[in-house]
């Protein structure tokens, strides 16, 4: 071999920062993971019960390409109950392989070569390298701490240019863990329809909003037609392993993507599919009660992250605090490498999600509460140790 058989575009895209912690990780005994982003608990057992039927009975071949009709009926549904707003079930849903494909497909659905998208960072580690791979140009606008990790209209109206073609938003946030309220959304929505933007609402953690339930964007009015809703069941229902997702839009973009799925994927896994079914029909309550126990947990670390000088917002939603940790002087990827070397507890640096991030982690509150209070306790101590250690 004598040359790099690797495109340009790939070789350009960094692996992801994460990945690295949950690599020196597992080479350590008695690590306490603050780092992963999925739940700790178990799918509910009537899901796992539906999908093993659904194998029993037979079901083992494909679905439609835009996922079961049943499926998405009951998608359609709760979309409407829960957001109110009405999707038909035949054309403006697409049942995908997690989240993360419903994203894939849809910048490259939307993209040509050369168009910018603004991404609202800190975000998601995927948007970035989703945007490039897909031909287009990622724009970065920085949410900062001194708004709560809120965009707000005019940083989103800065970074138009003429090549803008979309937006992605994130709320509730992952890392940040903010909400943005119906109001907000509704400034950003003004902003991005005078200059007439798609937008990549990415609502995979709409349930888990601890005060109100988050807003859709799709809600807001004026912007269902040029609105691409993500969403999915790894966060809510603990199914971060089953890979299902979904897509709610305009039906000219949900034909597009539809299309793309159809070659490069067939559909979405049957079993899993059956398995969703369940989850919406009959998984409420289960969804509650692990919401009720994340409310738990959120409070717990913030009290305990602030009482140690890390100074942190309450997060609306998600399950991540992003604390800052300009205090102790170290970088974010400095102060995550020592605390997992001295103390044995892993937590992402906040740079890997966009350079407004830097000075911040992530931890993410999806384990239990004792493992969260040894946690607290070893960070406390690390602090202790350095701030006593910086002093003259
Ligand atoms: N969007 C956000 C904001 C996420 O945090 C994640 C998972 N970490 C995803 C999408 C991808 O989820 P899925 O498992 O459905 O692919």
């Amino acid at each position: 071999m004598t040359r790099s058989y690797l495109a340009k575009q790939v070789q350009d895209i960094k692996p992801s920062g994460i990945r690295k912690f949950f690599d020196l990780a597992s080479k350590m005994d008695n690590v306490i993971s603050l780092g992963v982003g999925e739940p700790d608990f178990v799918t509910p057992w009537n899901v796992i019960e539906a999908s093993y039927h659904s194998l029993e009975q037979g079901y083992t071949a494909y679905t439609a390409n835009a996922g079961l009709l049943e499926l998405r009926e009951e998608i359609s549904k709760y979309l409407y109950e829960t957001f109110n707003v009405s999707y038909n079930p035949e054309n403006q849903l697409l049942v995908t392989v997690g989240a993360s494909q419903a994203i894939d497909v849809a910048l490259r659905t939307i993209l040509d070569q050369g168009d910018e998208v603004i991404i609202v960072e800190p975000c998601f580690v995927s948007y970035g390298p989703a945007v490039s791979l897909a031909g287009g140009v990622p724009v970065s606008v920085s949410a900062t701490a001194d708004n709560a990790f809120k965009i707000t209209p005019e940083q989103v109206e800065a970074a138009i240019t003429p090549r803008t073609k979309a937006i992605v938003l994130c709320s509730p946030n992952n890392p940040t863990g903010a909400v943005l309220s119906k109001e907000e959304l509704t400034a950003v929505a003004k902003v991005i329809e005078k200059h007439d933007l798609v937008v990549l609402s990415d609502e995979i953690y709409a349930e888990l909003s601890y005060d109100e339930l988050a807003s859709s964007m799709a809600a807001i009015e004026g912007m269902k037609e040029r609105t691409i809703v993500i969403s999915g069941f790894s966060k809510a229902f603990a199914m971060t392993g089953w890979r299902l997702g979904y897509v709610a839009g305009p039906v000219e973009i949900l034909a597009a993507m539809t299309k793309i799925h159809q070659y490069t994927i067939m559909c979405a896994p049957t079993m899993a599919q059956h398995g969703a079914l369940e989850a919406l029909r009959n998984g409420n309550d289960s969804v509650r009660e692990m919401k009720t126990s994340y409310r738990q947990r959120r409070n717990f670390v913030v009290k305990a992250l602030n009482e140690m000088g890390l100074s942190c917002h309450l997060p609306g939603g998600a399950f991540y605090v992003f604390p800052s940790i300009q205090s102790t002087g170290f970088s974010s990827e400095e102060f995550a490498q020592k605390l997992l070397e001295e103390e044995r507890v892993a937590v992402v640096p906040g740079h890997v999600f966009g350079e407004s991030g830097e000075g911040y982690i992530r931890c993410s509150y999806a384990t239990s509460i004792k493992q969260l209070d040894e946690a607290m306790k070893r960070m406390e101590r690390f602090v202790n140790r350095h701030s006593k250690m910086d002093e003259p």
